[in-house]
């Protein structure tokens, strides 16, 4: 077996011979010279070192290197991808779920609020003046309109609303 089928096949993913010179390392016309030109001027020499593999008789194929890193990394690029989307949709979960809890406890805050200040609402009943007319400087209080079970459910019915809506 000749030298340069050796280097070819004992490391075929990453040598290649020469294809220019077919692994001999020269050329027997110059290499700067057409390939349909069959005459030139300057010099006697019959062979000249090849172009291509600059006298190496073989070339290192980028293209072999280009499919390796091609077909390699694909199944990570895809695993990573699906794993991307698994993380994604677990993202929005979580910020939903957030959300929601969010917007609860802003609705128990509220109602907490409420029944801590023991705010009563407006009756729009007031107490009579000298005259018997209702007075507007002196609002009837809740209490006074519906006892204090009135108040109390009131008091309940903003827990309730809080809890059911
Ligand atoms: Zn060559």
């Amino acid at each position: 077996m000749p030298d340069n089928e050796m280097l070819a096949t004992n490391n075929p993913i990453q040598v290649q011979l020469c294809p220019k010179c077919n692994g001999q390392g020269i050329v027997s016309r110059p290499p700067w010279i057409a390939g349909d030109v069959h005459q030139w001027s300057g010099g006697t020499a019959s062979s000249f070192v090849c172009n291509v593999c600059n006298g190496a008789r073989v070339i290192y194929p980028p293209q072999i290197g280009v499919a390796n890193i091609v077909t390699a990394p694909l199944p990570e690029i895809t695993s990573l991808k699906e794993e991307n989307a698994k993380l994604h949709e677990q993202g929005k979960e979580s910020l939903l779920l957030y959300n929601s809890m969010t917007a609860q406890i802003a609705k128990y805050r509220k109602a907490l609020e409420k029944i801590a200040k023991w705010e009563m609402p407006v009756t729009g009943k007031y107490w009579p003046d000298k005259e018997g007319k209702p007075n507007p400087e002196r609002p009837m209080s809740y209490g006074v309109c519906y006892g204090s079970n009135g108040e109390r459910d009131f008091i309940k019915s903003i827990a309730e609303d809080a809890l059911n809506k």
